[in-house]
């Protein structure tokens, strides 16, 4: 593995806080303080461990989605580098975001459910800019801020997290199979998205047809579009999707 030295967060990661995310308590802008983010309509302090936003509240604290064992994320971060499944994977993605994002320079992309960041790390070393990224578990989060200069959340795996709306692209990377309620996901990414904003994603595909891009086009109604969805197999999810199934979900 490759990873970046550890690098302290910085004045500039703290204040692109209040550009990407929101205080979870009462959706007021937050400003960042050394320590601490506060927001400015409930006066609600959330404290930064890291430069990483730490949302998630006590009770799910150090609890990930179901179907998804954190110690994972160790082993992760030791193969995600160098392992075919996800050197290939990563690289159709970004094959994906260049075939079908024309602007994707102008488009910071937001991950939802970014784990150690290895993704992430590659493709903000192949141009493409990232707003910031969240995750249920802190110790993905801790493996991600040493590659990334980017503002992270630690949140809630059982509500969206707290995004600023406007943003101009979404991704969620085999994170939806793991949603309970992943319409009102979709429908949520949607919301938060700036009108022609882009979301991404990969899921796990149910037929063999579907591995491989299985999908693209906008989403005019709620004014996303999906620009790819690959298939995975490889993560414990919840259920498989289609094409046509995810389609529909939006
Ligand atoms: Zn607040």
């Amino acid at each position: 593995m490759t990873a970046a030295p550890v690098r302290a967060a910085g004045a500039v990661i703290v204040a692109a806080h209040g550009h990407v995310h929101r205080c979870p308590a009462c959706g007021g802008a937050l400003a960042g303080r050394e320590e601490a983010l506060a927001c400015a309509g409930c006066g609600a302090a959330w404290p930064l461990e890291g430069g990483i936003a730490r949302f998630a509240s006590a009770r799910s604290a150090g609890n990930g989605p179901p179907g998804f064992d954190a110690s994972y994320f160790d082993l992760l971060a030791r193969v995600e580098d160098e392992q075919f499944w996800f050197v290939g994977r990563r690289a159709v993605i970004l094959d994906g975001l260049r075939r079908f994002v024309p602007d994707l320079s102008a488009r910071p992309l937001y991950d939802v459910g970014c784990g150690p960041g290895g993704l992430l790390a590659y493709l903000a070393a192949h141009g493409v800019p990232i707003a910031g990224a969240c995750d249920a578990h802190m110790e993905g989060l801790v493996l991600a801020r040493r590659r990334l200069d980017v503002p992270l959340a630690h949140v809630d795996n059982d509500g969206p997290p707290p995004l600023a709306r406007g943003q101009k692209m979404l991704g969620m990377f085999d994170v939806l199979e793991h949603i309970d309620d992943d319409e009102g996901t979709l429908r949520w990414a949607a919301d938060v998205l700036e009108p022609g904003g882009i979301f991404v994603a990969t899921v796990p595909a149910r037929l063999i047809d579907d591995f491989d891009l299985v999908l693209a086009g906008q989403l005019v109604a709620v004014a996303a579009t999906f620009a790819l969805a690959a298939a995975t197999t490889f993560t414990l999810g919840l259920r498989r999707y289609t094409s046509g199934s995810v389609w529909t979900r939006a």
